[in-house]
């Protein structure tokens, strides 16, 4: 019995020892006080704002100066045209590193509507940003036009059959017809439909970055034998997705061989008229193929892949890497700016003498300058002189970042989501109001939790790059432990997979409990100052 109280002593003692230290120094540690910036560059920032935001008549009993954003379609591509007009005489499109692509999406997140905000990312960074990272001379006078608005293009990847994982589980397929000397492109079944492709149903738009299968007459070394029927004979799938722009409508009409399918029922981002695209056996010019990353055989319709890049696909993916990082930023924006008008009203008025309404403020101001301190500080990382980095250096930054990229994805935009619904909440009726544009944050942040990687996934991929690489192991992440500690004792390794897919709420905890522990240990406090109220109208 000694035996055994004093061996639980000796396990247990030195845990508590542990906690209470951990805890005496991080009672003690001095915390310093965060202020959120507004806006990084406040001397442009009302240059963004459309020309008659301080003229339009406002709305009666508005708060944050009436202005009622334009959602039809020409009013919206109008205004991007005249922000990404008044970007370009700033020389702020020069280049299209991660960095500055996030600073702009901030800045026009504060001053133009998510509608704006939405065609700019797909434009800039979905559809000029693929051209531009994965192409290469071929595509520049392309990418030239698309960056000055003269051609307009959206991003086709997601398909109705793989959602969240359309990458990996892309069905359309590409091969060459050596007789015609062109790259078909082919839907073979109604799952590997093109869909929710932004823009896509938009008749201004003219090009589209489609992603698919590559297929060949013979297999690539070490890949599985799956073949597919084709209008040229039997082919082989490829392990490669491959992405390649195309043309898809001439003067508003859709090219033969494309179908649309337009979606006209939604009720956010009304200008976005998203699409869904079916190709059949709809021929293009092998040049059309994005190859940075790969090269085509002309003569015999082989792709050849440098060895360094087993699966072409997670270079394509690298585009996405930077619209969550954007799509991030744009999400802690509306986040902020809700917050604002709540702090301006309840302090305002006689409501601030409920602590229920104050207390909620004070724990949002927290989280929104924790997560706005953590991101600042990451972004900070792509902030690279703009002279000298080449496409090269940004791919391998993303790369090398993309754990800390997976877990911003999944943790800020779900928790902006989350403020903003709590702020509409605590601001009352007013919040149903279209100038309050509460209700578009909240679509928006909702929007940005799914678009370019669902956050629920990423959350999940995030874990998995913790437990392979033994990242966050300690007795504060102890669920992390425990998971690791299970699957190792207890699964087979043949049995893994299915058991982590059988175990999702458990590793989803596991992730709230390493990304508590990063976001909000950082040492910093937060104060009613710490989001400045901005100055409206009189
Ligand atoms: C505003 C907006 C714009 C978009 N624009 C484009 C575009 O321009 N181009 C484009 O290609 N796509 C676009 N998309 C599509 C977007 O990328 C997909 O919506 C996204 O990938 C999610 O796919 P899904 O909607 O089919 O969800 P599903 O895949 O059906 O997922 C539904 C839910 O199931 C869960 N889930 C799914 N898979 C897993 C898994 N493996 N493990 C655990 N949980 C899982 C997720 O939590 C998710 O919330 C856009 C979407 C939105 C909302």
């Amino acid at each position: 019995m000694d035996f055994f109280i004093q061996l639980l002593l000796f396990l247990i003692l030195p845990l508590v020892l542990y906690f209470a230290i951990t805890t005496f120094l991080q009672f003690n540690r001095s915390k310093r006080h965060y202020i959120c910036p507004l806006d990084s560059l406040s001397d442009v920032y009302t240059s963004l704002l459309p020309t008659d935001f301080y003229t339009k008549p406002q709305e009666r009993g508005n708060n944050d100066g009436g202005y009622v954003y334009a959602s039809d379609v020409p009013t919206v591509l109008q205004q991007l045209r005249t922000v990404v007009a008044t970007l370009h005489s700033q020389q702020a499109l020069a280049s299209l590193d991660p960095y500055n692509l996030i600073v702009i999406h901030e800045r026009l997140a504060y001053t133009n509507s998510s509608d704006v905000v939405n065609w700019f990312t797909v434009q800039f960074n979905l559809f000029t940003g693929s051209i531009t990272a994965l192409g290469t001379a071929t595509h520049a006078a392309l990418a030239q036009d698309a960056r000055e608005l003269k051609k307009l293009g959206c991003f086709a990847l997601t398909e109705k059959g793989a959602g969240v994982l359309s990458g990996l589980l892309c069905d359309t397929i590409a091969y060459y017809n050596p007789e015609a000397k062109k790259i078909v492109i082919h839907t073979p079944t109604e799952d590997a439909k093109k869909c929710w492709i932004s823009y896509a149903g938009n008749s201004q738009i003219e090009y589209a970055v489609v992603f698919a299968k590559w297929c060949q007459a013979t297999i690539m070394n070490s890949s599985k034998e799956i073949s597919v029927n084709t209008n040229i004979g039997k082919l082989f799938i490829t392990p490669h997705v491959v992405a390649i722009v195309v043309q898809i409508r001439s003067n508003g009409v859709i090219l033969p061989g494309i179908s649309i399918e337009e979606c006209n029922t939604r009720s956010d981002f009304r200008s976005n008229c998203f699409g869904g695209l079916t190709f059949t056996d709809f021929h293009t010019a092998p040049e059309n193929l994005l190859d940075r990353y790969c090269s085509l055989d002309t003569t015999t319709g082989a792709l050849q892949v440098p060895d360094n890049c087993p699966k072409l696909f997670f270079k394509l993916a690298n585009r996405l890497l930077v619209g969550r990082l954007c799509l991030s930023g744009t999400a802690i924006v509306c986040a902020k700016s809700a917050l604002q008008l709540v702090i301006k009203k309840v302090y305002n008025s006689k409501r601030s003498q409920f602590s229920y309404i104050t207390d909620h403020i004070q724990v949002m101001l927290q989280q929104i300058c924790e997560m706005d301190c953590y991101f600042r500080r990451l972004i900070k990382r792509f902030q690279i002189d703009s002279s000298t980095v080449t496409v090269t250096n940004i791919e391998e930054l993303l790369e090398k970042n993309i754990d800390e990229i997976l877990l911003i994805k999944a943790y800020i935009p779900p928790l902006c989501r989350d403020i903003v619904a709590k702020c509409r909440e605590l601001y009352g009726a007013e919040s149903l109001l279209a100038h309050t544009r509460m209700a578009e944050s909240h679509a928006g942040c909702y929007a940005n939790c799914l678009a370019e990687g669902d956050s629920v996934v990423m959350a999940q991929a995030f874990v998995g790059q913790c437990m392979r690489k033994y990242k966050h192991i300690s007795l504060r992440n102890w669920r992390l432990l425990w998971f690791m500690m299970k699957i190792l004792v207890m699964v087979p390794t043949s049995k893994r997979i299915k058991y982590i897919n059988a175990h999702q709420t458990e590793i989803m905890a596991v992730f709230q409990q390493i990304a508590n522990g990063i976001f909000q240990n950082q040492g910093i406090y937060s104060s009613l100052q710490s989001i400045p109220v901005p100055i409206t109208k009189t």
